[in-house]
């Protein structure tokens, strides 16, 4: 007799949650004024993309890249003033580096807290690896609550704390002392994400050496680099050896390490270029508080939160215009009405202006 075997159900093997998920949306902008994405605006100079086009020319990519990135680390060292005996994992972006640090830490049950709003990606990432999300809410101002994360951190005893440091959407630094003493209180990790660190005033860099369980993230995607996707993670070399058991091999490749490393021997051009935009910044804001109906809040960022009535048919009537920025209504609650745009070059932040009050006055 033949055995029989079993029939073969067809079954949908995914997990619920992630059914769930909305994907993250990037919207199409294809010939618009790109305002949304909180990328540098500027071009290298010329004799500068022409060095890296050589570099590129002569790159060996049928080779595996240098998986320990010597080079590139030493210059990321070298311009980030790296306290003593702090080192460096290296992510593709620095949303790769969040996925690693919450892997590494996902026991069940274990808790990811960030506050709201904030960086979307902490919330997402939290459930593609199975860890339980707590956001604190921030203050109408969008300041932290003390209080409210002192007892939650205490009641809830989160594995890892994700902090904007400028905050993305809302643009501002939260309080210093205040984090470190959310620092103190953390039972687990505290991560300090500084992607916007070339824009605003402070950093938490120095403090590394201070606090055990305390790491800072940065990217350089703001900086200049969106398109190379490189971040990287600062702390103790004993977190660090951990964590960089779980990074892929080569996750950053022969190209993105060789134009890094230009790019970081160059640094002045980039921060020059932070510069500018900081300064443009500065006019922006001056310049969209002139516009009857719009509320405005300050930024140590490359980009500015707004709230306007009817943000929703403002974005679309910016979007008619050919401007495209970030619609935050309907998004978290704190954020009904709420728009952002990044610093551009000065006649794109001309043109979005102008954009931004013409359909104002066609809405009114
Ligand atoms: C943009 C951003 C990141 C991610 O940047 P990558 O391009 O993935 O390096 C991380 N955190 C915050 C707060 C951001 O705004």
């Amino acid at each position: 007799m033949s055995s029989v075997r079993p029939v073969v159900v067809p079954a949908n093997p995914l997990r619920l949650e992630v059914m769930a998920l909305h994907a993250y949306h990037v919207a199409p902008a294809s010939g618009m004024i790109k305002l949304d994405a909180m990328e540098n605006p500027y071009v290298l100079p010329q004799d500068l993309r022409d060095e890296i086009a050589r570099l590129v020319a002569d790159a060996e990519i049928n080779r595996y890249p240098d998986a320990g990135a010597q080079l590139l680390k030493a210059e990321i060292r070298r311009v980030s003033n790296l306290p003593h005996g702090m080192d460096i994992l290296l992510g593709n972006g620095s949303d790769e580096i969040i996925q690693l640090l919450a892997l590494a830490v996902a026991r069940p049950g274990a808790v990811l807290l960030s506050v709201e709003p904030s960086f979307v990606m902490y919330k997402m990432i939290s459930t593609f690896v199975g860890m339980r999300y707590v956001g604190v809410p921030l203050d109408d101002d969008f300041s932290l609550n003390r209080k409210a994360m002192l007892d939650a951190i205490r009641q809830e005893q989160p594995a890892l704390v994700f902090l904007a440091y400028p905050n993305n959407p809302t643009g501002n630094l939260f309080d210093a002392a205040t984090i470190k003493q959310i620092i103190e209180a953390a039972p687990g990790l505290v991560v300090v994400d500084e992607a916007y660190y070339a824009f605003a005033r402070d950093s938490f860099i120095p403090h590394l050496a201070h606090y055990d369980n305390l790491l800072v993230m940065r990217t350089f995607s703001k900086l200049g680099m969106a398109g190379l996707r490189l971040g990287f993670l600062a702390g103790a070399k004993a977190w660090l050896n951990q964590l960089e058991k779980l990074r892929l091999p080569y996750n950053v490749g022969v190209l993105s390490q060789l134009v890094a490393v230009k790019l970081l021997q160059h640094h002045d051009v980039l921060l020059e270029q932070a510069e500018r935009i900081k300064q443009q910044r500065a006019r922006l804001l001056a310049a969209l508080n002139t516009v009857v109906g719009v509320r405005t809040y300050s930024s140590e960022a490359n980009f500015i939160l707004f709230r306007v009535a009817k943000a929703t048919q403002v974005f679309e009537g910016l979007k008619q215009r050919g401007v495209l920025i970030k619609n935050l209504n309907s998004g978290h609650p704190a954020l009904t009405d709420c728009l952002r745009v990044t610093v551009g070059t000065p006649d794109e932040n001309r043109s979005f202006v102008v954009a931004l009050q013409d359909t104002i006055n066609q809405l009114a």
